[in-house]
């Protein structure tokens, strides 16, 4: 007989609890440190519910209308919705009406869109900002903002009212070293912790790369496949 579904996702979630426990042990952390976001894009609401019942209370989407549809179909139960795609600015008000933190901030205007949404929800919303670590993407104008402007954004930010800068997110190329990556994710970090003290959480680290992600600092860690098993081709 087929494992069911909840079956399933209990096993790709202890698994990837064990690893967790496993990298923060080896790199001296507590594994209390690391939030693991779920990230369930394209997979149906019926997962999140499974999820909620077997102690997930973070989840992450990347797409605004999924995003928007599923915290609809959910709001009876308690989750904290992480939006960690790229942010339209004409999507950002509505995204602000969920979403409880956003990891993907990459530009001054994206912050503003944010905190007018915010504002016209009365919410507040957790702000990391995504640094680029891709010299490829950068180029293409997607990925994050480049470690020079990491500043003027954090102050839009800070100074935006309903907004709190949490820290800095980072995406690894998928073809380079994760791990050098990571560690230039980590000097970023620590340049804006100097500056805003509490903005001292990393958004880093997928099903292929967490461990490395936990060792060079990561605070929340963002994984879809190796829990929910592999996401049929995107539409
Ligand atoms: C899809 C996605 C993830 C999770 O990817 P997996 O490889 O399935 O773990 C993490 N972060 C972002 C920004 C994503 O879009």
């Amino acid at each position: 007989m087929p494992e069911s579904r909840r079956d399933e996702i209990a096993s790709g979630l202890a698994e990837v609890r064990e690893r967790i426990r496993q990298a923060a042990a080896g790199a001296g952390r507590e594994p209390t440190d690391v939030t693991l976001v779920v990230v369930t894009k394209t997979w149906p609401a019926s997962d999140l519910r499974l999820l909620h019942d077997l102690g997930v209370r973070d989840v992450g989407e990347n797409r605004h209308q999924e995003a928007e549809e599923k915290a609809a179909e959910l709001a009876d139960l308690e989750f904290t919705w992480h939006f960690v795609g790229q942010v339209q600015s004409n999507k950002a008000t509505h995204i602000a009406a969920y979403a409880d933190t956003v990891h993907s901030v990459d530009s001054v205007r994206v912050a503003q869109r944010l905190n007018a949404g915010a504002h016209q929800h009365e919410r507040e919303l957790d702000c990391f900002i995504q640094v680029n670590l891709d010299p490829e993407a950068a180029r293409k104008g997607r990925g994050g903002v480049v470690a020079a402007e990491v500043d003027d954004v954090a102050h839009a930010i800070e100074t935006a009212g309903r907004l709190r800068l949490v820290g800095v997110m980072g995406v690894a190329p998928l073809d380079a070293d994760a791990v050098a990556a990571y560690a230039d994710l980590h000097e970023t970090s620590e340049r804006l912790v100097a500056r805003y003290p509490s903005a001292r959480f990393i958004s880093a680290g997928m099903s292929g790369d967490f461990e490395a992600a936990i060792r060079a600092g990561a605070t929340h860690v963002r994984v879809g496949s190796a829990v929910l098993g592999q996401r049929a081709l995107l539409r």
